[in-house]
């Protein structure tokens, strides 16, 4: 069985990945056919897709592109790159950290909807909205970046942004939802409507464009892919400065509990992926506060003591109880003190007070169920892993935890239809039809599992197209 170590866990990478898609001359995505064993750094985390998707939801119905199922993929990545696909958002770690306020990150959310409003880059958005997520992440950071993950487990931070300089994956990048400039200046005042119909600031993402205008001038400054992608002359910004401060709500800032939640996830991804030193120094202005303490609880649990840690986390849990992440944290405090059966209550907890309904708690309860072990206990795994899956379909994670539920309960036929899903979601199809055969064989023909297993026999990875 797998150790629960919730930096991992974090940095949920799937296990096996498949560069499903190369780009050549800007537009053309096609499958590199071979299948790697490649790690996609895509972070998991209930807490920061669910304040990410509060902060893209309003602007994306002001854009009149209003979809309640807005999937949030984050790239473990210390560049600023953010860009929508489909129902899907990519946003890296670095945006979320580099931005000090949630205005910021709304600002270059609005921004990007002012591109898709605009029907730019059209062709290009369409193809990545049918490709998997996985395969995106692949082009996005390249083949560089996604060795040098695949060779560290515990480094993939820093190993990922080593492959980032590499030229090659330079070129896709940049050929990667790059835009004109007359494209720059209507998504700019897109963006202001968008924020102005919301009642927000446009403050954000103007610091945000002129912290990129002025980066750029510095010469040596590392070039984030999103400076690349959105080209910001000078004239553009005091464009974007004169709309912005004609708005009636330049002024605006966001609410106490908006900016609350930011830190927190600020102090969070410092904490995961960059360690204690760094989240000290992002709220030093604030060290006393909830973020700064929730930080601390963090840091204690992955570096420190863990009894120490559970009463930070209990103490945090005192001023907000009715906060999901606080309990979610104190279940893999517990899980890490190999107290499964308290981490299941306190995970419990967690996904009955989560207001955004994650997939990714009742998965982690289910996990707790699965160390417990007991046959009551992976029964409960298997309805709550069932459940989290339903929530989120493409959680690899949670077919694995599904199989060994299931296998340790002596239903081989079901084990290996959730490995076939679970291979499936991760781009190995090979894999994936070859245990859906293997669950055919043990399942009555014409059942609910033997028509999934024929659907994973019967897929057809897209082809690379002959040139
Ligand atoms: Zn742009």
């Amino acid at each position: 069985m797998q150790s629960n170590n919730s930096l991992s866990r974090f940095l949920a990478r799937s296990t096996r990945a498949f560069a499903a898609f190369a780009l050549s001359a800007g537009v053309a995505l096609g499958s590199t056919g071979a299948a790697h064993a490649q790690r996609v750094p895509i972070v998991r985390d209930a807490e920061i897709e669910a304040l990410v998707r509060d902060y893209a939801r309003p602007i994306l119905k002001a854009a009149g592109l209003a979809n309640s199922n807005i999937n949030i993929v984050l790239v473990n990545d210390p560049a600023f790159n953010a860009f929508v696909a489909g129902r899907r958002i990519f946003i890296n770690t670095g945006t979320l950290m580099t931005s000090e306020t949630p205005n910021e990150v709304i600002g270059v959310l609005a921004h990007e909807a002012g591109h898709i409003a605009g029907g730019h880059q059209e062709r290009l958005r369409d193809q990545l909205a049918r490709a998997q997520t996985m395969a995106i992440v692949a082009a996005l950071l390249g083949a560089g970046a996604m060795v040098a993950g695949a060779a560290s487990d515990t480094n993939g931070l820093g190993a990922a942004g080593a492959g980032i300089m590499t030229g090659g994956s330079e070129m896709a990048r940049r050929s990667l939802l790059g835009y004109q400039r007359s494209e720059e200046a209507t998504a700019d005042r897109s963006a202001i409507t968008y924020l102005n119909a919301t009642g927000q600031s446009a403050q954000g993402m103007l610091k945000t464009f002129q912290r990129f205008q002025s980066a750029l001038s510095l010469s040596g400054a590392r070039v984030d892919p999103y400076q690349v992608s959105h080209p910001m002359p000078r004239e553009r910004i005091a464009n974007l400065e004169t709309l912005a401060h004609q708005s009636p709500n330049f002024g605006k800032t966001d609410s106490e509990a908006l900016q609350l939640r930011h830190d927190m996830m600020r102090v969070k991804i410092a904490v995961y992926t960059q360690g204690q030193a760094a989240a000290s120094r992002l709220l030093r202005n604030n060290a006393g506060g909830l973020a700064a303490r929730y930080g601390d609880a963090q840091a204690t649990y992955l570096f420190g003591d863990l009894r120490s840690a559970l009463s930070k986390t209990d103490a945090l849990i005192k001023s907000q109880p009715k906060n999901a992440y606080f309990h979610e944290l104190r279940g893999d405090i517990l899980m890490k003190s190999n107290k499964a059966a308290a981490a299941a209550e306190s995970y419990a907890t967690a996904v009955r007070l989560d207001p955004a309904k994650s997939g990714i708690l009742p998965i982690q309860l289910g996990q707790a169920y699965l160390a417990v072990g007991t046959p009551d206990a992976l029964k409960k795994a298997v309805i709550e892993v069932r459940k989290g899956l339903d929530r989120d379909r493409e959680n690899a994670a949670g077919y694995r935890y599904l199989a060994q539920a299931y296998g340790m309960l002596g239903d081989v036929a079901d084990a290996d239809l959730a490995t076939a899903d679970g291979h499936y979601y991760s781009g190995a199809y090979q894999d994936a039809k070859i245990f859906a055969m293997r669950a055919q064989m043990k399942m009555p023909r014409g059942s609910p599992g033997w028509v999934r297993a024929q659907d994973i026999i019967n897929y057809k990875a897209p082809s690379k197209k002959k040139k």
